[in-house]
């Protein structure tokens, strides 16, 4: 297989991961082989402490098994010493074997009880320095008995007569047994060595693999921090590039939208003169209509519906050419501080007239002390107003309306309560787009086209503001608008004492 495209063709691949991927993985290079090569240093060290421990217990063996042939080979000569000399601190070796047999067997005992074979062969060895002891201890015996001494003359201590060949057989005895207790120590010794080299060739091995691991790991690991680097680098020029197209798209966008904004501004414009040119049109037919004598019903209807309809298609006109004009946000610095009571109270007078035409009860509530917020008085009308005639129109005869204004620590609230035919749950999330009508009947009905809700959120998301609805389909719906306060009155104690207004 060839490398080149093979190279290419894991690019390939590579780009297309998403990014959260290939970070991950970017990461994740480095810290696996900083992981390995820690595990291996890790290993590495746990292996010298073990063998460190293991030379250790081998040199306790080995200090041991010497301890234990010294003693056994001293008891020896002692009890050979004593049995030639007869003198009594010849046997002193030979009770110190006493005491250090046994103790010398159960310490190696103890220090090889995880190996079974080695512990057969001490208790074999103790087994065989037991004989060897009991055999001197016989000696000793037999060396006092009345056959190999003689009494003295005159009734003195009896003097030791050995006939050389029974001193022979006394000397041979107990040798094989002693030779034996020997080799069997020699033996258990050897095997001692052999496991200590076996365990450390076997460590060796384990510790080369190791160092190869330690290596390559560091290695892989370099080689993986540096491809790491190069493919951050890569995908932070990925990045970057993606910005500065994101960027060349946003601009272009802002351009389409800045041209879309002002067809709709020209086109809205340049519709409204002929409009306005068939409205009088039709009106001037009306007003004829109204002079002649015989007056045809079919045209009247006809004009009349020229009129509707003209009448209809200004304020969609006008209301898209606002929409146009008002696109994006105030400079809410620039905006003069407005206080909002009074405004507020104008529109709730405006609103009265259009209140009783729908036969409906309009009340307003609203602090004493001004509420200041920083904003356009008309636009924020305009918004209020919208809310308003809303409220009106899809609110039946009998109902009631509430205009409120509410002074919180860092903003004001205005919300439009009615007790109208509410909205359904399904539509209230749709309910600020343009054109959107819950129902083309009851629009119809109403005369709405869909625009006042999008132009009033317009209006207060151009001062930064938030517009919501609560409704309950049935019992009516209440509007809300939330600005914020002005920086240089938000810290007054607004008081919250309300005055009612009413009419019907
Ligand atoms: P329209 O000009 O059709 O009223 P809007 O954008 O003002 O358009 O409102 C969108 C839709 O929201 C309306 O079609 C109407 O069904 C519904 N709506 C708005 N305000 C109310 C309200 N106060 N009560 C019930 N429905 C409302």
């Amino acid at each position: 297989m060839q490398i080149v495209p093979l190279v290419h063709q894991l690019q390939r691949h590579w780009r297309a991961l998403p990014i959260r991927v290939r970070g991950t993985l970017i990461i994740a290079m480095p810290v696996t082989c900083l992981l390995i090569a820690l595990s291996a240093f890790a290993w590495l060290k746990a292996s010298l402490v073990e063998d460190q421990i293991l030379v250790q217990q081998t040199q306790g063996v080995r200090l041991e098994t010497k301890r234990l042939l010294n003693a056994l080979i001293d008891a020896e000569t002692g009890v050979r010493g004593y049995g030639l000399t007869r003198r009594s601190e010849f046997l002193v070796p030979y009770q110190n074997a006493q005491t250090i047999i046994p103790e010398t067997l159960d310490r190696l005992e103890e220090m090889v009880q995880s190996d079974p074979q080695q512990t057969a062969r001490i208790r074999s060895i103790r087994a065989l320095a037991d004989e060897n002891l009991r055999i001197f201890q016989q000696k000793l015996t037999l060396k006092r008995s009345p056959e190999l001494t003689e009494p003295a003359a005159n009734d003195g201590p009896a003097d030791i007569v050995v006939p050389a060949n029974a001193l022979y057989d006394w000397l041979q005895t107990g040798k094989e047994t002693m030779n034996e207790a020997r080799s069997e120590i020699d033996r258990f010794a050897q095997e001692e060595e052999a496991l200590l080299i076996a365990s450390r060739k076997h460590q060796d091995f384990y510790r080369q693999i190791t160092w190869i691991v330690l290596c390559i790991s560091g290695i892989v690991g370099i080689l993986g921090a540096m491809l790491a680097v190069h493919l951050f680098y890569q995908l932070e020029q990925e990045l970057a590039s993606r910005e500065q197209n994101l960027q060349r798209a946003n601009e272009q966008l802002e351009v389409a939208c800045a041209q879309l904004q002002r067809f709709t501004a020209n086109a809205s414009h340049e519709l409204r003169a002929p409009l306005a040119a068939v409205l009088s049109n039709a009106q001037v037919g009306l007003m004829m209509l109204n002079d002649l004598e015989a007056d045809p019903p079919s045209i009247r209807k006809k004009l009349q519906k020229i009129v509707t309809l003209t009448k209809q298609m200004s304020t969609l006109v006008s209301e898209l050419l606002f929409l146009a004009r008002h696109e994006g946000t105030l400079s809410i610095e620039a905006l003069p501080s407005i206080d909002l009571n009074p405004l507020l109270a104008a529109v709730y007078t405006d609103g009265l007239s259009q209140a009783k035409a729908y036969q409906l009860t309009l009340t307003h509530q609203q602090p004493l002390s001004p509420v200041i917020v920083n904003a356009d008085a008309d636009l924020l009308r305009q918004a209020i107003t919208n809310l308003l005639t809303n409220a009106c129109r899809y609110t039946p005869a009998g109902g009631s309306i509430e205009l409120r204004l509410l002074a919180e620590s860092q903003q004001a609230i205005i919300q439009v309560e009615d007790t109208g035919i509410g909205i359904p749950t399904e539509a209230l999330p749709h309910i600020f787009e343009r054109f959107y009508r819950v129902d083309r009947k009851r629009a119809k009905a109403s005369g709405g086209l869909g625009l006042g809700l999008a132009i009033a959120q317009q209006i207060v998301q151009a001062h930064r503001g938030q517009i919501s609805v609560q409704s309950s389909l049935g019992k009516g719906s209440t509007f809300q608008i939330a600005l914020p306060i002005s920086v240089d009155t938000s810290k007054q104690n607004v008081a919250l004492s309300s005055t009612v207004a009413t009419a019907i």
